[in-house]
């Protein structure tokens, strides 16, 4: 019998390679044996994020804007396109570069793809639902977005850039995929990116008052990272190309999630009402039943084993940003 060719190993590029998300993607990447090319212009990711695989041979990081051209010459099988603001105060602080590298990034990124007969796989977001007025969301809702409001700048980002790699589908059959990634958390999360989940950690380890905007009867449904991580990478290995949500279903009020933190860190501290910001939107949980019957996928990780995962490491930061 003829010796069978070596299967090669399969490369992948990593747009956010150095965010939160990113680098949790770039792991798990490396663990099923690819090679990655990490690229990321650090304007939100951190180096911190990606310092424990200096030295793997399989791993390489470029520092480059991704709205700029991208060369690269070797073969590439798949293109994750992570890189985005996606805090919502990170956006508000970079609105044209959230715009640019939604719209233009992706662009560059189909681009990569196409010439290289890559997989693409963008990452979407629950913000292209907007507020919603269904509930809970599901993948064929079109959504209700303020397209001039202050998080319009993601919201339409990544609605165009849902449009132009369905294009690029449709138009030059490239092999894509979009995931709809709702509220997620964990390790390498920034303390002060925003969001609610470090804020109120890092306030409650700090004995500062947890800061809950409006009267916190807003919910939202938060998806431990390592159980998105595996949805996103199911949806790699697919053959489906309209957009999927991965998300954990479980939802609760802000009011609850405040006081969850409060119970589990044994902080002594209050709360304190701060105004909505605009357009906050009211609900939000991923319907996952695509996501099940196509990926076989659903969470695993319950709320109290992440958070309290999720507080350590936090914890564990705060000591040593002490100590320096
Ligand atoms: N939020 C809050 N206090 C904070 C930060 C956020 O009450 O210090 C609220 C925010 O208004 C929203 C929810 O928590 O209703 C989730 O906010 P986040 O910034 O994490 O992301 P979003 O889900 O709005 O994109």
């Amino acid at each position: 019998m003829p010796a069978q060719p070596a299967k090669q190993q399969p490369v992948s590029v990593v747009t956010g390679g150095a965010g939160f998300l990113g680098s949790h993607l770039t792991d798990r990447l490396l663990a099923e044996g690819h090679r990655v090319i990490a690229i990321d212009n650090l304007v939100t990711g951190h180096l911190t994020n990606i310092e424990h695989l200096a030295g793997n041979p399989g791993y390489r990081f470029i520092k480059q804007d991704v709205t700029q051209y991208l060369f690269l010459p070797d073969e590439i099988d798949y293109v994750f396109h992570f890189a985005s603001p996606a805090s919502p105060i990170d956006y508000l602080e970079l609105p044209i570069p959230t715009l640019k590298v939604g719209a233009l990034g992706t662009h560059n990124t189909l681009g990569l793809a196409k010439a290289k007969q890559a997989t693409f796989v963008l990452a979407s977001t629950s913000e292209c639902y907007g507020d919603p007025l269904v509930h809970p969301q599901r993948e064929d809702y079109w959504g209700n977005v303020n397209p001039i409001g202050p998080r319009g700048v993601y919201d339409e980002a990544k609605r165009f850039a849902e449009a132009i790699t369905m294009a690029y589908h449709r138009y030059h059959g490239i092999d894509t995929k979009i995931v709809r990634i709702f509220n997620t958390y964990g390790p390498r999360m920034r303390l002060r990116d925003g969001r609610v989940v470090p804020a109120f950690i890092g306030q409650a380890l700090s004995e500062m008052p947890l800061t809950i905007f409006g009267d916190g009867t807003q919910t939202r449904s938060f998806c431990y990272v390592s159980d998105l991580i595996d949805g996103i990478y199911r949806l790699s290995q697919s053959d489906f190309h309209e957009p999927v949500n991965i998300g954990n279903p479980r939802e609760m009020t802000i009011q609850q999630f405040a006081e969850n933190i409060i119970r589990i860190t044994g902080t002594t501290s209050g709360i304190e009402y701060k105004p909505l910001p605009v357009d906050d939107p009211k609900v939000r949980q991923p319907d996952i039943a695509r996501a099940k019957s196509i990926l076989g996928w659903e969470p695993k990780v319950e709320f109290e084993e992440g958070i309290t995962r999720t507080i350590e490491y936090f914890r564990q930061w705060l000591a040593r940003a002490e100590q320096r």
